[in-house]
C-alpha cells in the first residue's frame, strides 16, 4: 500500500512526454500539410484541403492548449482522428497506394500524443478505415503489404509506448517515495499542504497534522547499529501506514522524523489518532531494538492560517512533547499568532 497525498492525485515530477510530442506534431502540420492544404484548396481538391486544414486546425489547438499546461486528448481523439480519416479516405480514393503512406505517421501521432488506451483506440479505429479502404482500392498484393506493415508498425507503436509509460510510472513512484519507508518523501509535500489549505477554505473540512518524532533514536543507532535504526525505521513505517487510512498523506521528512496530514480530522479525532499511533509504537515488537516511543506534535488547521504557519505549530508541539518527557501526544491550541498554550493530552514516561 502506498500512502497518496492529500491530492488524491500524485503531481507527476515526471514530464510527460505527450505534451511535447503535441507541440512537435502541432510543428510538423504547419511545416508539411498546411502548404499541401492549400495546394490542394488551389488546384481545385477541396474534400482533401479541407481534410489538411482541419486537421492542421485541431493540432494548433492542440498545441495551444499543450503551451497552457492542458492535455485535452479529448478533442485528439473526437476532432483530429475523425479529420484525419476524412483526409486519408480522399487521398486513398486519388493517389491509393501512395496515400497509404500516410497511415504510418497518422498511426505513430496517436500513440504520442493520447494515452495509451486513446491511443489504442484511434490505432483500431485507423486500420478498421484504412484496411478496408486499401483493399477496395488497391492491386491485392499492394493491400497486403500494406495489411502486415501497417499492422506491424501498430504493434510495435503500441509495445514501445507499453515500456515508455511502465518506466515512468516505475521513476515517478521512485521519485515521490522513500526507499527505506516506502512512505512519501518530501517532494510532494509542499503541494499537498497547499491543497489541504486550498480545500479546507473552500468545504472548510477540519484538516490536522500530526509532526512526528522517533524518540532517543540516536541512542538507538549507537548502541545497535545503523542497521538496527534502518529497521525500526521501516517497522515505523509499517506501522504508521498499518494504523492510518488510505487517504491520509504520510510522509517522512527525513533522519527519525515523519508528517501526517489527516483529512477530515478535528482536534479530537487528530488527538485520538495520534494517541492509537503513539501506543502502537510503544507496544509494537521491533525485533530485538528496545522499547521505540515516538512523540507525536498535533495541530488542527485554522482558518485563513497558512501552511507554512500551521506546520510550525505542529513542530513547537512535538518540541513540547519531547521537553515534557517524550513519548507522549501534545495538542497545540494556537489561536493568536502570539500567543501559544500547548495542552499535554498523554504521558507514559
Ligand atoms: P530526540 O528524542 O530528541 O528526537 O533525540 P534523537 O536522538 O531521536 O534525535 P537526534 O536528532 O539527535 O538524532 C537523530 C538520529 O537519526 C541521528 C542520525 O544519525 C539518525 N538517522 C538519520 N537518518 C537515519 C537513517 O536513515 N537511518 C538510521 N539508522 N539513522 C538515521
Ligand atoms: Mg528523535
Ligand atoms: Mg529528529
Amino acid at each position: 500500500m502506498i500512502s497518496t497525498p492529500i491530492t488524491g492525485n500524485a503531481a507527476d515530477p515526471v514530464t510527460d512526454f505527450r505534451s511535447k510530442a503535441t507541440l512537435g506534431v502541432a510543428v510538423a502540420a504547419i511545416v508539411f500539410m498546411l502548404p499541401m492544404g492549400l495546394y490542394d484548396l488551389m488546384r481545385g481538391e477541396t474534400a482533401i484541403g479541407i481534410g489538411a486544414m482541419a486537421v492542421v486546425f485541431v493540432l494548433l489547438a492542440n498545441a495551444w492548449m499543450a503551451l497552457r499546461g492542458v492535455c485535452h486528448q479529448s478533442l485528439t481523439l473526437f476532432g483530429l482522428f475523425p479529420a484525419g480519416m476524412i483526409f486519408m479516405t480522399s487521398i486513398f480514393h486519388m493517389d491509393g497506394i501512395i496515400a497509404s503512406l500516410w497511415c504510418f505517421p497518422i498511426v505513430l501521432a496517436a500513440y504520442c500524443m493520447l494515452s495509451e488506451r486513446r491511443a489504442w483506440l484511434a490505432n483500431i479505429t485507423i486500420l478498421v478505415i484504412a484496411l478496408p479502404m486499401a483493399w477496395m482500392t488497391m492491386e491485392s498484393t499492394y493491400a497486403l503489404r500494406v495489411t502486415t506493415s501497417l499492422g506491424a508498425v501498430s504493434l510495435f507503436s503500441a509495445i514501445l509506448v507499453n515500456v515508455i509509460d511502465g518506466q515512468r510510472h516505475q521513476l515517478q513512484k521512485q521519485l515521490i517515495l522513500d526507499p527505506l519507508t516506502g512512505l512519501l518523501n518530501r517532494l510532494t509535500y509542499n503541494e499537498c499542504m497547499e491543497k489541504a489549505v486550498r480545500l479546507h477554505r473552500r468545504y472548510q473540512q477540519p484538516v490536522s497534522l500530526l509532526a512526528i518524532d522517533i524518540d532517543n533514536f540516536k541512542r538507538l543507532n549507537d548502541t545497535q547499529g545503523h542497521a538496527a535504526g534502518d529497521s525500526v525505521l521501516r517497522t515505523a513505517g509499517q506501522l504508521l501506514r498499518d494504523t492510518l487510512r488510505d487517504e491520509d498523506a504520510i510522509f517522512r521528512m527525513g533522519g527519525e522524523e515523519f508528517t501526517v496530514v489527516l483529512k477530515g480530522a478535528n482536534e479530537t479525532a487528530a488527538v485520538e489518532t495520534a494517541e492509537r499511533l503513539r501506543h502502537a509504537v510503544a507496544t509494537a515488537d521491533f525485533q530485538g531494538a528496545h522499547q521505540v516511543t515516538i512523540s507525536i506534535g498535533v495541530a488542527t488547521l485554522r482558518a485563513d492560517e497558512s501552511w507554512e504557519r500551521w506546520a510550525k505549530r505542529s513542530d513547537d508541539s512535538l518540541y513540547d512533547a519531547k521537553r515534557k518527557g517524550r513519548n507522549r501526544v501534545v495538542l497545540n491550541r494556537t489561536i493568536e499568532t502570539t500567543e501559544r498554550s500547548a495542552v499535554t493530552l498523554a504521558s507514559i514516561t
